[in-house]
């Protein structure tokens, strides 16, 4: 990816530009709106404006993901660093691959299962329809910086573009952003919200992007445990269904209906600060 290529991307890639396929669900964009020139860096970058990515049900989307079980491209390592290049800002689509990553580690076999409260599985909260999902335009999202990864579906598209590209370094800046996130985290007066800590860590200028780029970050930092939520425990190395994490939204009382924080990050208190075993369990190599 480059910025020249992310800026064609961002033209191409518009509500206005789309035609919506009734019948896929899926919304085509159309190449005409680019001069000559801008198509021709769509085709230096071999990229495809419209490739869609068909999952026939449920059991299907579980075995595309588990099927990237032990990729040689997709080590801890190359995770880890990715992740902290995107916390860092060098490379922003590195904030979508942590999550995602431990979906992978830890997701099992399992029948689709639903139950009364959300219409999706209570193991993992995908869908078991046949879905045709946008695969570049997921791409352009990711590379933006959103960590969009609440579903194996999402999940599975993430890691498998991810192993197809170059492995990046995080930069010096990059580790100091992610430890001053850390820092700013363990420093959190003890009775801060999420949404107070997320106005902090804005006016603090250390991680660029919109507030929902920065919570991706947190959330993911939250699913794997290294934040620690006041509900439940999670784990990098463990599943936790995703019925049992997002029930527990019935007991927060600081969200004032707001929907768009959700749970792990929501269910933080400033007093939780950083677990910091946790933290040195995943990002020894880094703290
Ligand atoms: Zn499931």
């Amino acid at each position: 990816m480059t910025p020249k290529l992310m800026r064609v991307l961002r033209k191409l890639y518009k509500y206005q530009n789309a035609e919506y396929d009734a019948e896929r669900r899926v919304s085509i964009y159309n190449e005409q709106i680019l001069s000559d020139k801008e198509r021709d860096i769509l085709q230096e970058h071999q990229w495809q404006s419209n490739a869609i990515t068909y999952f026939a049900d449920h059991d299907d989307v579980i075995e595309k993901l588990r099927s990237l079980k032990n990729s040689p491209e997709l080590t801890q390592e190359r995770i880890l660093t990715t992740f902290i290049a995107g916390v860092g800002g060098s490379y922003l689509r590195g904030r979508s691959v942590l999550s995602a990553w431990s979906k992978l580690n830890n997701i099992a076999v399992h029948t689709y299962l639903e139950k009364p409260e959300y219409r999706c599985c209570w193991v993992c909260a995908d869908h078991n329809e046949p879905n045709y999902l946008h695969d570049s335009h997921l791409q352009y999202c990711l590379y933006v910086g959103n960590a969009y990864s609440s579903t194996p579906t999402y999940a599975y598209l993430n890691l498998a573009h991810l192993l197809t590209q170059p492995v990046v370094a995080a930069t010096a800046e990059d580790k100091h952003a992610f430890l001053s996130l850390i820092d700013l985290l363990r420093n959190a007066p003890d009775d801060e919200t999420p949404g107070q800590f997320e106005k902090r860590l804005t006016a603090a200028k250390i991680i660029k992007g919109d507030v929902y780029t920065k919570r991706g970050i947190l959330d993911s930092l939250a699913r794997l445990g290294v934040i620690p939520n006041q509900f439940i425990t999670l784990s990098d190395r463990a599943w936790t269904n995703f019925g049992d994490i997002v029930s527990c939204e019935n007991q927060l009382k600081n969200t004032k209906g707001r929907s768009d924080m959700e749970m792990p990050w929501a269910g933080w208190k400033g007093r939780l600060k950083v677990d910091e075993a946790q933290l040195q369990k995943v990002f020894g190599a880094y703290v």
